[in-house]
C-alpha cells in the first residue's frame, strides 16, 4: 500500500533525539501528546520530498484523486470516535463542536472536491470576438500549482487547518500543512488517514514545528494558504512577495449582528447566544458585537441573558453534556478578561458571567455585556473568545454605519422578520458574507465564496474560486486552417494597413457616442 511521511519517520530518519512540543489539553491541564519540534534547515526537503511526489499525484486524474478522497471522507466517518478525541484532547472544545464543525466539514469536504474538481477545473472553451481569432479553437486550462503550503490556526485543526488541503489534493497538488503548535494532533492523524487510503507517498506532508517553519515553508511552496491572525497573515504576505508567491489569507474578523425591531427575538436570542458561543467563541466568523434597535432592546437582553446564563461549561468527556469547552490558548484568555475589564472600566454591564473558570483547565465564563460602545475594546477589536457585548442602536442607520466602523470585513448578519429589508441593509455592511436571519452557516454551502473583505484577507476558499486559486491557468490558441502569412505580418504594407485600419473603424467605430 502506498506510504505517507509521518513526521515521526522524518525525526527517525534524522536519527537524533529531537527537541518536543508537548501538545497541552487545555480543559485539563494534562498533556495531549507530544511531537517533534522541527527546524526550517528541514523544510527544503520536506517540499522537495512533495515536489518530487506531485507530478505522479497529477498524472492519475480527477478519477483516481477522487477514489483516495472518498475513501478518505469514509475513515473520517469510520473513525469519528478517534477524530473527534483527538479535536478534543488539543482544543479543549467540546465533543459536539468537534462533531458538527470539524468532522461534519471534513466528511462533507471530501465528497464535495471530489465531486465538483472536474467541474471547476475541466478544460474551458472560450469563443472570442476578435476577428483575428475568428475560426480558431481557444482553450483555458488548469494546471495544478505543484506543492501547496498550508499554514493553520489552532481553533479548527480539522475543518481550517487541514480543509484547505482538500481542494490543494484534488487539483493535483501536494500539500505540506505546518498546523498550529498548538494543535498539531489532528493534522498528523489525517497523515495517518490518507495514507490508509491510498495517497501516494509524500503527497502530503505535516511539518510541526513553530513559527518560524511556517515562515521558511513559504520560501519553497507555489501558493500559501494561510489562516490565522492579521498580524501574522500580513507578515505571511510580505515573505511570500520575496519570491512572488501567490498566497490566500483568511485572517481574524469582529462580526457584527444586526437585531431590527421587527426581528423574531426568540430567534435571534438563540442565534446570538449561540453563534458567540459556539466552538468557544473561538471562531474568526462568530458573533462579536450585537446592535440592537432601541424598541426592542431590553427584551432581547433579557432573553439572549437567559439563555447565555444557562450554559453548561466545562471538561469535555461525551457528546451532548456540555455547550462551551475550554479557552485553547493562554494568551487568548488573558485578551478576553481584558476586553472584558476595559468595558467594564469604561461603564459597562456585565449581565452574565464577566470571569475566569476554575482550572486546571484554562476557562471563562459565557459573558454577555450591555452599555456598551465603540470606545471599547470589546466593540473594536476581534476578542475571540465567549463574550457578546451588546449596544443599543437608535435605528438600521447607525447599526449599518457602527457595523462598518471597524478594519475588519469577515461575516455579518441582519435579523428582521422582513427578509426583503434585510437584504437591503446586509448588502450596505462591508463583508466577504453579509446573511439575513442566519449566521456562519454560509461556511457549510461549500458552493459559495467565503473569504474576509479589509483586514480580514485576501482571496476566498470554498466555490469554484475556492479550488482554482491551487491552479495555474493556461490559455491555448489551437489553430487548424489558416492563411500561409497573416494579414498582420511582415512585411507591412500601405494596403494592409489601410485594410486593418478601416476593418477597426467598421467593426468598433461606427455610430454616435
Ligand atoms: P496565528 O496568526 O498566531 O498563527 C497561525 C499560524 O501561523 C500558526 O500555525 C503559526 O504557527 C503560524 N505562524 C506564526 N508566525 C508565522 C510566520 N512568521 N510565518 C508563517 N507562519 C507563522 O493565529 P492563531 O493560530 O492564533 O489563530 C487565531 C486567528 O486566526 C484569529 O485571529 C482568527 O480570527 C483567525 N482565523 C481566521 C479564520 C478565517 O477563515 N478567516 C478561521 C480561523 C481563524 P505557531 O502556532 O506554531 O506559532
Amino acid at each position: 500500500m502506498a506510504e505517507t511521511t509521518t513526521v515521526e519517520e522524518t525525526a527517525r530518519g534524522n536519527g537524533a533525539a529531537r527537541e518536543q512540543i508537548e501538545v497541552e489539553n487545555p480543559a485539563t491541564g494534562g498533556i495531549a501528546g507530544t511531537v517533534p519540534r522541527m527546524s526550517p534547515d528541514e523544510v527544503a526537503a520536506i517540499v522537495a520530498r512533495a515536489r518530487a511526489a506531485q507530478p505522479g499525484w497529477e498524472a492519475v486524474g480527477f478519477e483516481g484523486r477522487a477514489k483516495v478522497l472518498r475513501r478518505a471522507q469514509k475513515w473520517v466517518l469510520d473513525n469519528s470516535s478517534r477524530v473527534m478525541e483527538t479535536i478534543v484532547s488539543e482544543t479543549g472544545k467540546t465533543y459536539d463542536d468537534a462533531q458538527t464543525a470539524e468532522i461534519g466539514y471534513a466528511a462533507s469536504a471530501f465528497g464535495f472536491w471530489a465531486k465538483n474538481a472536474p467541474k471547476y477545473l475541466g478544460d474551458e472553451k472560450v469563443r472570442s470576438a476578435s476577428p483575428f481569432l475568428a475560426g480558431k479553437k481557444l482553450v483555458m486550462r488548469y494546471r495544478p500549482l505543484g506543492v501547496v503550503g498550508v499554514i493553520g490556526p489552532w481553533n479548527y485543526p480539522l475543518t481550517n487547518s487541514f480543509g484547505d488541503c482538500i481542494p490543494a489534493l484534488a487539483a493535483g497538488n501536494a500539500v505540506v500543512l505546518k498546523p498550529s503548535e498548538i494543535t498539531p494532533l489532528t493534522s498528523l492523524l489525517m497523515a495517518e488517514m490518507l495514507e490508509e487510503c491510498g495517497l501516494p507517498k509524500d503527497v502530503y506532508q505535516v511539518i510541526t514545528g513553530l513559527g518560524d517553519v511556517g515562515a521558511e515553508m513559504i520560501d519553497h511552496v507555489d501558493f500559501v494558504m494561510f489562516t490565522g491572525s492579521t498580524a501574522t497573515g500580513k507578515k505571511v504576505a510580505e515573505r511570500a512577495a520575496r519570491t512572488l508567491t501567490p498566497v490566500g489569507l483568511e485572517l481574524g474578523g469582529k462580526d457584527p449582528m444586526i437585531v431590527l425591531r421587527d426581528a423574531d427575538l426568540e430567534k435571534a436570542a438563540n442565534a446570538a447566544a449561540y453563534y458567540s458561543m459556539q466552538n468557544g467563541g473561538q471562531t474568526c466568523i462568530s458573533v462579536e458585537r450585537l446592535y440592537v434597535e432601541e424598541p426592542v432592546h431590553d427584551e432581547f437582553v433579557r432573553l439572549v441573558t437567559e439563555k447565555v446564563g444557562k450554559l453548561r461549561q466545562g471538561v469535555p468527556t461525551k457528546p451532548g453534556e456540555l455547550d462551551v469547552g475550554a479557552m485553547t490558548i493562554g494568551p487568548q484568555i488573558e485578551t478576553v478578561d481584558s476586553h472584558v475589564k476595559d468595558a467594564v472600566e469604561k461603564g459597562a454591564t456585565v449581565a452574565v458571567g464577566g470571569k475566569r473558570g476554575p482550572g486546571p483547565g484554562r476557562f471563562f465564563e459565557p459573558t454577555v455585556l450591555t452599555g456598551v460602545d465603540h470606545s471599547m475594546e470589546c466593540m473594536t477589536e476581534e476578542t475571540f473568545g465567549p463574550t457578546l457585548p451588546v449596544m443599543k442602536v437608535r435605528d438600521a442607520e447607525e447599526a449599518i454605519a457602527l457595523a462598518n466602523d471597524s478594519v475588519y470585513g469577515l461575516q455579518a448578519s441582519v435579523w428582521t422578520k422582513d427578509t426583503s429589508r434585510g437584504e437591503q441593509v446586509a448588502k450596505r455592511i462591508d463583508a466577504g458574507v453579509s446573511s439575513v436571519n442566519d449566521h456562519q452557516v454560509n461556511y457549510l454551502g461549500l458552493e459559495i465564496p467565503m473569504g474576509g473583505w479589509k483586514d480580514s484577507g485576501l482571496g476566498t476558499r470554498h466555490g469554484p474560486d475556492g479550488i482554482r486559486k491551487y491552479t495555474r491557468k493556461q490559455a491555448s490558441v489551437i489553430t487548424r486552417f489558416g492563411l500561409k502569412r497573416e494579414l498582420f505580418m511582415f512585411p507591412y504594407a500601405g494596403w494592409s494597413a489601410k485594410l486593418i485600419g478601416g476593418f477597426a473603424k467598421l467593426l468598433y467605430g461606427r455610430g454616435k457616442r
